[in-house]
């Protein structure tokens, strides 16, 4: 969703911390409401040093998830900041109800520690002051000294927002690692992401009639990616039972590197095949898209060798291997299909959209219900 138009601030701790353009917007917001508050300069320079200062704490967080995600093996792909809010992007998740509890605590416990040691600071640095600011909130006056009970109230909001026990917060993956004791992955992530629906719908009322465009902004993401979520972990389910061998179609052509581009539009339009493997002398070379062979119907490419429209670096699977793994071979390496090899022999081949649709099928069917009643693996 948000993988283009972000830039690069900094690499900490192995990890690469990216900005999304639409980060300007927040600056641009908080300069106009500052603006038509009729506040000074100075004032509107304060609150956006405010705004920079929260998303320091908003990145601490993430780091919270991704360094703990780090100590059980999970690599963090980045940390993106976004207007609303960060994302500690992990290249796997934790299937383990443990694991994913500690990874999920560690964000808003952040925040936690931080309001902890601001209080401190300022119970220290003097008392009676800072009940009286905190008191004032969000109407204290625009100077230093409010501003570090600003940060503490911001911070303990922040830890409270996220441990609503609801996807996609934080609360909702605690929730669901709770729930994985008992009940399955999926019957658990069903829970939790329906109260994110529920109480993001009530958000949603309570903005629409607020005007407030960016608490609408707001639950309407979280409306969609609870819904997202859910999908995914009901894709994992169906796709975790089936291997590569059971959807394989042991009916199919390959295509010779070295011959013309035009045997393969004939194929498309007279057969059911859509994509192809490529062999060159024998070999497995590469595939060949029925995008691919469109690309060269456009380009007049008739005579051409196969081998020039064809992508090489072809990893076979064996038929032994789930569905999901498949999926996430074909995604990470752009190929359509994979040859299924047993025995040093092109068995079969297994393309994306089969995959796509069976478990299309199988959801339609009903079949993520009979999973979700199953006792969790323990
Ligand atoms: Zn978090």
């Amino acid at each position: 969703m948000f993988d283009s138009g972000t830039l690069q601030l900094a690499k900490i701790a192995g990890i690469p911390i990216r900005l999304h353009w639409s980060f300007v917007l927040i600056f641009l917001w908080v300069g106009y409401q500052g603006w038509q508050d009729r506040i000074s300069i100075p004032q509107i320079l304060y609150l956006e040093f405010y705004v920079i200062t929260l998303f320091f704490c908003v990145l601490l967080h993430e780091y919270g998830h991704a360094l703990v995600a780090r100590k059980f093996g999970h690599k963090t792909r980045d940390i993106l900041l976004t207007p609303i809010g960060g994302i500690a992007r992990l290249e796997s998740i934790s299937e383990k109800p443990s694991q994913e509890f500690w990874i999920a605590v560690a964000g808003p416990m952040v925040n936690i520690v931080i309001a902890l040691l601001l209080g401190a600071f300022m119970l220290l640095s003097g008392p009676s002051e800072f009940f009286e600011r905190a008191a004032a909130f969000p109407e204290s006056d625009a100077s230093f000294k409010s501003f570090l009970p600003l940060l503490m109230v911001s911070n303990v909001i922040l830890a409270v927002f996220n441990f609503v026990p609801a996807f996609p917060m934080d609360g909702g993956r605690i929730l669901r690692a709770l729930l994985s004791l008992k009940w399955s992955r999926l019957r658990s992530t069903r829970i939790a992401a329906r109260i994110g629906q529920f109480l993001s719908l009530v958000f949603l009322i309570f903005a629409a009639l607020q005007g407030h465009w960016m608490l609408i902004l707001v639950s309407l993401f979280i409306f969609f990616t609870a819904a997202s979520e859910l999908k995914q972990v009901q894709w994992e389910t169906v796709l975790g039972q089936k291997n590569a061998g059971d959807l394989m179609i042991s009916r199919f052509t390959t295509l010779d590197a070295e011959s013309p581009m035009i045997l393969s539009m004939e194929l498309i339009q007279k057969g059911m095949e859509r994509n192809f493997i490529v062999l060159k002398d024998g070999q497995i070379f590469g595939s060949l898209s029925m995008s691919d062979i469109i690309d060269a119907m456009k380009k007049n490419g008739h005579g051409q060798p196969i081998g020039e429209y064809a992508h090489p670096n072809l990893f076979p699977v064996t038929p032994d291997q789930s569905l999901k793994k498949v999926l996430h071979l074909m995604q990470a390496s752009g190929h359509p299909l994979l040859p299924v090899v047993h025995m040093n022999e092109i068995a079969g081949v297994i393309d994306e959209s089969q995959i796509n649709k069976y478990v299309e099928i199988q959801l339609k069917a009903g079949a993520d219900r009979m999973l979700a009643r199953e006792k969790p693996l323990t």
